[in-house]
């Protein structure tokens, strides 16, 4: 098998082979000093501030999206969605649910936002913001800076949902003034599904810890607590954390979060060099390095998926609802290499010659 999904993605052998082994018991010291490691290491990538802190909840991603904004916001707050795709959609559904008044931005299909889109809301009393650095579902990486200067000049907390940018484009916590950073085990990290992570700014400690939730699971607090001494308030994914830790070793000892990036860019670059000549066309104007989005132009999108799936043992990532005929998407995330693309885009040229594309 051969996965060019955005997740769950390839995985080391080494992140495999602890999968493999007999889960431990973990309310021992052993691993709380992994997980305080783990809580190191993760602060380093993201480049937080020493006061902040991580939260590592057991669900997906969605799961941390969801408890960030609950314990971060609520319903004195006016909060901003950028809404591009099918992840800003998910956060206005978790602010719809949750009585979170807010506004949503509908940036064009595939395209960045920019300062006009913005403008608008400047000196408008909005509090918080909600964004997907990288909205895996189109492919578009927003210009993270331009929000950036937008909510430190409006004393706007800034909540980024980085699930699928983290160590794949660059990112800093502290000087870009995010707040709250999440992320998920199934995307760069390569690990199995099953762990998201939130990264917390003293100023959203804070807040966490004045905000009054209700839910026993979702009420960070209570991670937070238990956090400082390396445990979590209930059962975690033991393994998979086991599985981060592995991973964030390895990425420390090739060189840090720079290198990651460096790598993983690379492999995005190579990939789009190649299929240049194939008939696809490019879907963003603003391309992250974590996936590819492409429009077959002579092709079913969701035919390609299954041809490939089905007779070479490759899989893309399908899109779904209205896009799923027209747009698929190649991600350069886990454990790929620029010998894996080549042997995608042979089958992509094999296609071709099966006057399939
Ligand atoms: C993958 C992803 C998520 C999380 O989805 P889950 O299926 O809940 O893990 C959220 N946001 C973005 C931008 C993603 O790429």
């Amino acid at each position: 098998m051969l996965n060019f999904t955005v997740g769950p993605v390839m995985s080391s052998e080494a992140v495999r082979a602890i999968g493999a082994e007999q889960v431990p018991y973990f309310r021992t010291p052993e691993f709380s000093s992994i997980m305080k490691e783990n809580e190191q290491l993760v602060k380093e990538f993201a480049k937080a501030e020493d006061s902040a802190r991580v939260v590592f909840i057991t669900g997906s991603g969605t799961a941390s999206m969801e408890a960030a904004v609950m314990n971060v916001f609520d319903n004195k707050d006016r909060v901003l969605v950028i809404n591009g795709g099918g992840f800003g959609e998910r956060f206005a559904q978790i602010c719809q649910i949750h009585d979170i008044p807010h506004t949503e931005i509908h940036p064009a299909f595939g395209c960045d936002i920019t300062p006009e889109m913005l403008a608008p809301y400047d000196g408008q009393g909005y509090t918080g913001f909600l964004v997907n650095l990288d909205e895996t579902s189109t492919g578009v990486l927003y210009n993270i800076q331009l929000i950036s200067d937008f909510c430190l000049r409006n004393g706007i907390f800034l909540v980024v949902d980085s699930i699928s940018s983290f160590l794949c484009d660059e990112f800093d916590m502290k000087k870009l003034g995010v707040d709250v950073m999440i992320t998920g085990s199934q995307k760069a990290l390569a690990c199995p599904p099953g762990i998201s992570l939130i990264v917390l700014s003293k100023k959203a400690v804070d807040r966490v810890n004045d905000n009054h939730v209700k839910s026993m699971y979702f009420d960070l607090k209570d991670a937070l607590k238990n956090g400082e001494r390396g445990q979590t308030p209930f059962t975690c994914a033991v393994s998979i954390l086991l599985q981060i830790h592995l991973r964030l070793l390895e990425i420390k000892d090739a060189g840090g979060v720079d290198s990651e990036i460096q790598r993983i860019g690379g492999l995005a670059r190579d990939f789009r060099e190649k299929i240049k000549g194939l008939p696809f066309e490019l879907v963003s104007q603003s391309m992250p390095n974590a996936v590819t989005s492409l429009r077959p132009t002579t092709a079913k999108a969701f035919d390609i998926f299954t041809i490939l799936k089905d007779e070479y043992g490759i899989w893309i990532c399908p899109n779904g609802g209205e896009l799923r005929d027209t747009v698929f998407r190649v991600g350069h995330i886990g454990a790929l290499t620029e010998a894996d693309n080549t042997t995608l885009v042979d089958a992509f040229k094999d296609l071709q010659k099966r006057n399939i594309i």
